[in-house]
C-alpha cells in the first residue's frame, strides 16, 4: 500500500495531514503522492472532487478515502477525531472496495479543438445571459431543441448534488447510467421540451449542439472551461465513463443511509 494525502489548505485539514503521516511512518506505510494505491482526502466534498480531478489518469490503481473536517460530505465516511481507527484501518486493510460509474464529457469548439473531461458529480452547461438553445440528440437522433438557463448532465452518485437542486431524481449508484436535467426551460405554445429529467442506460450517448453565436459556458464538477471571445462551445457528447471511482470499502457507508443522514436525519 502506498498513500498520499490531497488536503484542503485549511489549519486544521493540515493538521490533520501531519498527525496522519506520522501515523503511517510509525506502522511502516509508504506515503506518496505521485503513485499511490490509496488517496486519503482531508476537507469537504469539493476537497474529494478536487481528489478525483488530481488522479484522474490513476483511477484504476486507486482507491480514495474521505475525511470531512467541515460539515458532514457525501463522499467523506471519517471524522477528524478518528485519525487513529483510520491508521488502524489501513494496517488491516484487504484491498476491498466499492466503485460508483463516472460520465465522460466530450466538447467540440468552433475552431476545430476538442476537450475530454471525466464527471464524478456532473457536467453543466449554462448560459448566464441570454436563453440557452441546443439540439439534444439521444443515441443520434434529434430528440427536443432546448431553450431555457442550461442542463445538468449528472453521474449516479452526483444526483444527489446539483441534479436534486433541478429537480432531478436520486439514483442507485448500483444503476450504471447517467441523468439529464434541465435548468429553467422554456415551455409555451411555442417552445417545448419534455419538461422532466430523463435516465439513461449503459450504452446511451447524449449530444448537444449549440448555436453558433452560443455564449454557454461548460462545467465539470468543480472546474469551469473559460473560453474567451474567440472560440465558443458547438458540441457535447456524454456517455458512461469506462473507468470507475473507486472507494476503500474498509469503511464505506452504505449509499442510502448516506442519503437519509444527508437530507432527512433524524432517528430511525
Ligand atoms: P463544497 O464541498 O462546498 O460542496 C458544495 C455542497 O455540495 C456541499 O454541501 C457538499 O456537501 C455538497 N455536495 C457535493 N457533492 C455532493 C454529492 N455528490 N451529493 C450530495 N451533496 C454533495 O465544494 P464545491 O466546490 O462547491 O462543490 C462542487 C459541487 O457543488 C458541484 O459538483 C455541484 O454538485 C455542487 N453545486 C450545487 C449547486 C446547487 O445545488 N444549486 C450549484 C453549484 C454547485
Amino acid at each position: 500500500m502506498k498513500v498520499a494525502i490531497y488536503s484542503s489548505t485549511t489549519q486544521e485539514s493540515q493538521r490533520l495531514k501531519r498527525m496522519i503521516i506520522q501515523g503511517l511512518e510509525q506502522n511502516q506505510i509508504e506515503y506518496d503522492e505521485e503513485h499511490p494505491t490509496v488517496v486519503i482526502s482531508i476537507g469537504g466534498d469539493g476537497t474529494l472532487l478536487s481528489a478525483f480531478n488530481h488522479y484522474q489518469d490513476q483511477l484504476d490503481s486507486i482507491r480514495f478515502v474521505g475525511m470531512h473536517t467541515g460539515h458532514l460530505g457525501f463522499y467523506t465516511d471519517w471524522r477528524t477525531f478518528e485519525v487513529f481507527d483510520l491508521i488502524e484501518s489501513l494496517k488491516n486493510d484487504s484491498g476491498q472496495s466499492v466503485s460508483y460509474p463516472l460520465l465522460n464529457v466530450d466538447a467540440k469548439f468552433s475552431d476545430g479543438t476538442k476537450k475530454h473531461f471525466v464527471a464524478l458529480n456532473e457536467s453543466t452547461i449554462r448560459d448566464m445571459v441570454k436563453t440557452m438553445v441546443c439540439d439534444v440528440y439521444i443515441n443520434a437522433e434529434l430528440f427536443e431543441r432546448f431553450r431555457g438557463d442550461g442542463l445538468c448532465i449528472s453521474t449516479p452518485t452526483g444526483s444527489t448534488a446539483y441534479n436534486k437542486s433541478v429537480g432531478g431524481a436520486i439514483m442507485d449508484p448500483k444503476i450504471v447510467g447517467f441523468q439529464l436535467g434541465e435548468m429553467a426551460s422554456l415551455n409555451n405554445r411555442v417552445f417545448r421540451t419534455l419538461g422532466s429529467p430523463i435516465i439513461f442506460g449503459a450504452d446511451a450517448v447524449l449530444t448537444l449542439r449549440l448555436n453558433d453565436d452560443s455564449t454557454a459556458v461548460l462545467s465539470c464538477d468543480r472546474t469551469q472551461l473559460m473560453l474567451g471571445n474567440t472560440r465558443h462551445l458547438m458540441e457535447l457528447t456524454y456517455s458512461v465513463a469506462k473507468q470507475q471511482i473507486k472507494f476503500a470499502k474498509f469503511r464505506h457507508t452504505n449509499f442510502w443511509l448516506r442519503v437519509k443522514d444527508s437530507f432527512i436525519g433524524g432517528e430511525s
